[in-house]
């Protein structure tokens, strides 16, 4: 499982008490609306629109794409302002293709 688009967020459970909630201090940094992934169906139109020249506005904060390549022919739109990344994924002829296993450093399983 790599399923970490939607944690859970704390506090968010439905108030049930009577009692009005203060504005309790927050334990976590206000979060803005920045994702740390690029959804597979959101990259498709992204990586047609890099691929034809044009600066790739970033879904979260419009901040632009830039695109990572790893020697493995595979490729990852991330956003230099915020961080947010696409899936590494392997760009064929018919379109591109979704990499299940990360290349690069992060990768340490890669011994032979
Ligand atoms: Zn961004």
């Amino acid at each position: 499982m790599n399923d970490k688009a939607y944690p859970p967020i704390p506090g968010a459970a439905p108030a049930g008490g009577a009692e009005k909630p203060r504005e309790a201090p927050a334990q976590f940094p206000p979060a803005p609306r920045i994702r740390n992934n690029l959804t597979f169906e959101e990259v498709g139109p992204l990586w047609d629109s890099f691929r034809a020249g044009n600066v790739v506005p970033c879904p979260g904060d419009s901040g632009p794409l830039a695109l990572n390549v790893d020697g493995n022919n595979a490729y990852r739109l991330v956003c230099t302002r915020c961080g947010t990344a696409s899936s590494w994924f392997e760009a064929a002829p018919a379109g591109i293709r979704l990499r299940t296993v990360p290349p690069g450093p992060d990768d340490e399983s890669a011994d032979i």
